[in-house]
């Protein structure tokens, strides 16, 4: 047992309850997913003895080798959260119950079920549709104008559940401005899809922010998990 990551933990879901309160929130609206990525899954299971149930992997090689080790924990969710190739999205929907990512027609043509597996009783999986807040495409995300036809597209396929939107803060503008536009983008798709309310945005250093901005869903890495951990 990381007594370190324990105080860590507990440090980080007191801050998240103090941001919630400031922000007029009731902190069982914030679901907290810590990121695991570059950590072992002994850190997995240290994380669930403390109460953790939700967990964030950006990379599907590294998330499937650790959900295999972690398969006891059988209420813990995983949440996959990086850039994902179509060619890897069934893999994907093995382990994981909700991806942040889904940016891209392909995408979710991928990640849907035909008639025969969905008649199978598969239960939908929750998806938010990533915002590109930076006018790189190469970052991922969909741009402002594709965000509601996409939403369209995901609401006609009965094997996924659109949760709302996902972002990551540009390294260039203030978290606050970014997290607006995305409350603005969460305003739009809900024009559309009226259950979409949920807002996944919120890391390590910007977790204030967002709460203050509606955030829903944090992803938060380092903060809790320390940094990454050095191999051999
Ligand atoms: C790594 C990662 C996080 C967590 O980042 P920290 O700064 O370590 O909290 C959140 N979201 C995504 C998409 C990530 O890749």
């Amino acid at each position: 047992m990381d007594s370190s990551l324990a105080s860590r933990y507990r440090e980080v879901i007191a801050e998240i309850d103090e941001a919630a309160r400031q922000a007029d929130r009731d902190p069982a609206d914030i679901t907290t997913i810590v990121v695991t990525k570059f950590h072992p899954a002994s850190v997995v299971h240290d994380l669930y003895d403390f109460g953790v149930r939700n967990v964030g992997e950006n990379r599907h090689q590294e998330a499937v080798e650790k959900h295999a080790e972690c398969t006891q924990l059988s209420d813990l969710t995983w949440h996959f959260i990086g850039q994902l190739q179509s060619n890897k999205a069934r893999a994907v929907r093995e382990y994981a119950s909700v991806v942040h990512s889904v940016d891209r027609s392909s995408l979710v043509t991928a990640l849907s079920l035909n008639d025969d597996e969905a008649g199978a009783g598969a239960p939908p999986l929750d998806c938010f549709l990533q915002l590109n807040l930076t006018d790189n495409p190469q970052r991922g995300g969909v741009s402002d104008d594709g965000l509601l036809p996409l939403a369209e597209l995901v609401l006609a396929q009965p094997s996924l559940r659109l949760l709302g939107v996902m972002a990551v803060a540009p390294l260039d503008e203030a978290p606050a401005a970014a997290f607006e536009r995305v409350r603005r983008a969460s305003e739009r798709i809900q024009t559309v899809a009226p259950l979409a309310d949920k807002i996944s945005t919120g890391m390590s250093h910007d977790f204030r922010e967002a709460i203050s901005a509606g955030a829903t869903h944090l992803r938060i890495g380092s903060a809790i998990t320390g940094e990454r951990a050095v191999a051999g």
